[in-house]
């Protein structure tokens, strides 16, 4: 027997070339380790104790590599070439299972030869101290039972170790970060955020074998506790739930619950964010639907809201392909919000296309309605630089497209004065009545086939004791909005029949028209103040035409239906004022005891697209409806109505409105043929 050797087996003879005998009587766990064969083939007693082997042949005979996972085969591998390399031990700790119980000690690992040439491992085991000991055991166990997945990986991010909870959601053994993280960019940021300050925690969608859930992981750059090289540990626990719950609560806290889009905190979260980016540029688009009230109070909040979120469906689509947001703040109030333009021509392109999504009429229920959107548009940074003033100025701006009967309007600086104006009309609009400010104006209205007057229309004046003369476009809206138009219509009223009165005494065979506001109209008493003023101011009903709206006619059929039956039961006329720019259903033309269709002057002004207004004039000859074009300003107007056989026309080129004494010394001095020698 070789002196130089003490074998456990016989063949072990055969099996190395150095001594190892002295190894023997270590009163520590020592081995030789076949890398190639995955096998232990020599083993002191205290190994042999270690390994809970019964026998050294037992212990020879363990497939090692059996529950060996490849990143530990390859990692002996790298230990054997580089102990070979160079020659020296090699010290690192290791967390052994001998019969599946994990052991944790430091392990010295250098290189033997065996017998056939080739290199094994010997390996020493060295546990530390009790304390320390049970402490290493300890982390090695709950690593084993955590519930949180813990992995390591290298610096290209493929898998080094996970432990038993990490490898039970992985979708494939060795599943590389790059493969968890759903969304690639996560691998960037992580990365970003390591370099600068060596870890990082990061809340994302992983992909794993149960779908794609939510982890909260703690990253962090740790030197790999067997080969020391930086490597990447990774603790995760699973917060889908967490999540799930957070974005119920997003929800309900963040959108609008009828129409599903971004409510008002959600926007003014947006736009706060958005103003913390110095480098933004964004517009802002304030949308209001005119008269929208009128079709809640009239059709009811179920058609309202029907109607509503058509809109908003609409508008979504719309804008779909940019990067813009559709909040609803409440009501038929609306905002888009476009990120990353400010220029003007961009920004009329979008309202082009957001009116153009909302023009064609709404099906509701049956019901076939029109909406006319008025949008204000704010501009960051230059209109304004907050979140608040935006939404002050977009509102502004909406509120001027309103008064200047423009889709949109850009929001400009002159229009924060305006809005001080209006809170001090407001106010001076409360006394007007009182101190006797308002006068009524006529405008005359001539027959297009004999070229007399046929009739006068009232309209109102204010003469502001500061102002001046203020138009009615300035101010019927606020007496609108305030209440105060029932008391001020009401005046108009008395006023105008009394002036037809005046008028038939002295000889005028005309008719009076007098503007009623849908408020009038909804007021529910719109019948008994009629009557009570045709008995007060003595005049003859048949010669009283009211001036009512289409809006007007969307209400409750009935009601609608008997308060216009009373009405021209009380001997006065009806007229449908501005048609063409409301709902335009001609149902309710059929339905209702009208006399008079007025087509609206827009249509008039554009004399190039003339369909519509033939149209109309069609539509009113076959129902039987006296029809009337208003604004008409030039003898070319005058010839095509004429030609399209318009029946009467209103308009500057007869006569501005005037007050009473002159429309008065006009209807004396009027002699018929105005059109023959105007034209001349
Ligand atoms: P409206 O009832 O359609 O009245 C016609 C408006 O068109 C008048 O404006 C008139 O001055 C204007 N107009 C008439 N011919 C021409 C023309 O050839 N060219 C142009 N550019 N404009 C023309 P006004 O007096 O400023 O009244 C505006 C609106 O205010 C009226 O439109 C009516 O809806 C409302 N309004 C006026 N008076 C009253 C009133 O007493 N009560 C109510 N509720 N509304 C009134
Ligand atoms: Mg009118
Ligand atoms: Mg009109």
């Amino acid at each position: 027997m070789d002196d130089s050797i003490v074998m456990h087996s016989i063949s072990s003879q055969e099996l190395f070339n150095v001594k190892v005998e002295a190894l023997q009587d270590f009163h520590i766990p020592v081995w030789v380790f076949d890398v190639d064969m995955l096998r232990i083939v020599w083993a002191n007693a205290e190994a042999l104790q270690f390994w809970e082997a019964e026998s050294d042949t037992a212990l020879y005979d363990r497939d090692m590599g059996s529950e060996m996972s490849s990143s530990v085969r390859n990692r002996l591998n790298q230990i054997r070439n580089d102990c070979q390399q160079n020659s020296k031990s090699f010290s690192e700790n290791w967390t052994v299972y001998p019969k599946g119980k994990p052991q944790t000690a430091e392990v010295v690992l250098s290189i033997i030869q065996l017998a056939c040439g080739r290199d094994a491992l010997i390996v020493h085991m060295l546990f530390e101290d009790h304390e320390s000991s049970s402490e290493t055991l300890h982390s090695a166990q709950a690593l084993m039972h955590t519930s949180a997945m813990i992995s390591l990986y290298d610096r290209n991010y493929q898998l080094v170790y996970s432990n038993p909870a990490a490898r039970a959601v992985a979708v494939s053994e060795g599943q590389s970060l790059g493969a968890l993280l759903k969304h690639r960019q996560d691998l960037d940021i992580i990365q970003k955020q390591l370099d600068k300050g060596g870890e990082c925690m990061v809340e994302t969608e992983v992909v794993t074998n149960q779908g794609v859930v939510w982890h909260s992981m703690s990253i962090q750059l740790s030197p790999d506790p067997t080969t020391g090289k930086k490597s990447i540990l990774v603790s995760a626990t699973d917060v889908t739930e967490r999540r799930n719950a957070q974005q119920k609560a997003y929800v309900l806290a963040y959108s609008d619950s009828l129409t599903g889009l971004s409510n008002r905190i959600a926007l003014l979260e947006q736009l706060k964010r958005l103003c913390n980016n110095p480098t933004a540029k964004f517009s802002v688009f304030f949308l209001d639907l005119d008269r929208f009230k009128l079709v809640n109070d009239s059709l009811g909040h179920a058609i309202g809201d029907s109607l509503l979120v058509q809109v908003a469906q609409r508008m979504k689509t719309a804008v779909a392909h940019r990067k813009a947001v559709v909040s609803r703040l409440g009501g038929d109030e609306f905002v888009v919000v476009l990120d990353g333009i400010n220029d003007r021509d961009a920004s009329e392109d979008v309202a082009a296309e957001i009116l153009f999504a909302l023009e064609k009429p709404f099906n509701i229920e049956g019901h076939l309605m029109r909406i006319m959107p008025s949008i204000g548009i704010c501009q960051y940074p230059q209109d304004a630089d907050n979140s608040t003033a935006i939404m002050q100025r977009a509102d502004l701006a909406m509120y001027a497209a309103k008064a200047s009967n423009n889709a949109y309007c850009f929001y400009h600086s002159a229009m924060n004065q305006n809005n001080a104006d209006r809170l001090a009309l407001e106010n001076d609009l409360i006394v007007a009545l009182d101190q006797k400010q308002f006068e009524v104006y006529y405008q005359p209205r001539m027959c297009a086939h004999t070229d007399t007057i046929m009739g006068m229309e009232a309209l109102i004046r204010w003469v502001h004791p500061e102002r001046g003369m203020v138009n009615p476009g300035d101010f019927i809206s606020i007496a609108e909005e305030t209440g105060l138009i029932c008391k001020i219509g009401e005046w108009v009223m008395v006023e105008a029949m009394q002036q037809q009165k005046i008028w038939q005494a002295m000889g005028f065979d005309i008719c009076v028209s007098i503007n009623i506001s849908p408020v009038q109209f909804n007021a529910g008493s719109l019948v008994d103040i009629v009557t009570k003023s045709i008995e007060s101011s003595g005049c003859n009903s048949d010669k009283i035409e009211l001036e009512i709206t289409e809006s007007m006619l969307l209400g409750d059929a009935n009601i609608v239906f008997e308060t216009l039956n009373t009405l021209t039961d009380n001997g006065v006329h009806l007229a449908i004022d501005d048609f063409g720019t409301g709902y335009s259903n001609l149902a309710y033309l059929q339905k209702y005891p009208l006399s008079v269709l007025k087509i609206d002057r827009a249509f008039l002004a554009n004399m190039k697209q003339t369909a519509i207004l033939e149209m109309i004039l069609r539509t009113g000859r076959v129902l039987g409806l006296t029809v009337v074009a208003e604004g008409v300003e030039t003898i070319d107007q005058i010839n095509w109505l004429k030609k399209h056989e318009c029946d009467e026309l209103q308009g500057f080129f007869f006569s501005k409105p005037l007050p009473v004494e002159q429309a008065t010394e006009f209807m004396q001095n009027f002699t018929p043929s105005f059109a023959t020698d105007k034209a001349a």
